[in-house]
């Protein structure tokens, strides 16, 4: 028979580890799925400037390993798997997992947001050779190479500036005339001589596929609609993200752009009515703060809310 847990985690970047924290602190022994790209976002990232208790900033993959040893070391259970599909209509839930059917009593949906494409027609076929969403991952690649970031955010800027350690020239491609980088960010990459930032600009494609490694851009000026060619041997994508919920379409209110529906923060609804036992926490429920902290602080609350919901259900 299927054992039933009492709190099963999706997702193990900040939101989902500090659930675990909690729950396995309160002796919820919960199962982490970690999906598919364990860590979340600040595995990928660099220097985390602005977690408090770090005066001298951390680095995101030092961040996310110590959570993940601090609920280790209280007893959560971590497994490399995701999640197919799910039941949550009634009640212990059952989940479909690429590990087999899980049970559970109350489920902590972490599963974050993933980077956004820009669906340009050479774009995946040069995933890989020169197109690329992570720059920590692949920046290295790039030595004394000029390359391109596209996007106007706090991503786009520190792609950039990072990027600089390897990289001659990193030119910004933004669509608009403002950015929406946070004006620190900003006013760095503006400061640093090996940034150019190019507004008002779109990527029509990414040349190369032939030679199988990225030659070019094809751009275009919004403002008059001038075409050009900008030479450079890499992509790097800095255009935000898409939430992981996909799985939930139908179990859970998903808003417009696919974000699970939470009311008072971590409480998940169906058809407006709340699911009692399910809690969602970090990106994929989060379209307007989506920083480490408050993934962390929901990630508290949705454990918090299963532990409650577990000692007035029995266990
Ligand atoms: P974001 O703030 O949503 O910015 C995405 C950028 O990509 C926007 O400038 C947007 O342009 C552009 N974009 C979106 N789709 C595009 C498309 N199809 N073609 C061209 N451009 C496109 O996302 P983010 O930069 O990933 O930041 C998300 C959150 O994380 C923010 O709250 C940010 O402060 C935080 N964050 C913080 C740090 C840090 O403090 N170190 C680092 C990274 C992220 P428009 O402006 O025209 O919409």
């Amino acid at each position: 028979m299927t054992e039933t847990r009492d709190t099963v985690i999706l997702g193990s970047g900040c939101a989902g580890l500090t659930a675990a924290i909690y729950t396995a602190r309160a002796g919820l022994k919960p199962l982490v799925l970690e999906g598919h790209e364990p860590g979340g976002q600040l595995s990928i990232t660099t220097l985390v400037e602005n977690f408090p208790g770090w005066p001298e900033g951390i680095q995101g993959p030092e961040l996310i390993e110590n959570m993940k040893k601090q609920a280790a070391r209280f007893g959560a259970e971590f497994k490399l798997g995701h999640l197919n599909r799910v039941q949550l209509v009634s009640h212990p839930f059952k989940l479909y997992t690429s590990l087999g059917e899980v049970h559970t009593r109350t489920l902590i949906v972490a599963s974050g947001a993933s980077a956004r494409w820009l669906g340009l027609p050479n774009e995946q076929a040069l995933i890989g050779f020169g197109v690329s969403s992570c720059a920590t991952c692949d920046g290295f690649f790039f030595r004394g190479k000029e390359i391109a970031v596209v996007g106007g955010g706090d991503s786009a800027m520190e792609e950039a500036l990072f990027l600089t350690r390897f990289a001659t020239r990193v030119t910004v491609l933004h669509r608009r005339e403002t950015f929406r980088a946070s004006r620190i960010m900003l006013e760095r990459a503006i400061a640093h001589p090996n940034i150019v930032l190019r507004t008002n600009t779109v990527v029509e494609d990414v040349l190369g596929v032939e030679e199988k490694e990225v030659k070019a851009l094809k751009l275009r000026d919004v403002v008059t609609g001038a075409h050009s060619t900008l030479e450079v041997s890499g992509l790097f994508l800095g255009i935000g993200h898409l939430p992981n919920a996909k799985m939930f379409h139908s179990q859970l209110d998903l808003d417009e752009e696919g974000y699970i529906l939470t009311r008072n923060n971590v409480f998940t609804l169906r058809k407006g009515e709340l699911v009692h036992g399910v809690y969602a926490c970090g990106d994929v429920q989060d379209r307007r703060y989506r920083q480490a902290i408050t993934a962390a602080g929901t990630g508290c609350m949705a454990a918090l809310e299963a532990e409650k919901f577990l000692e007035e259900h029995g266990r």
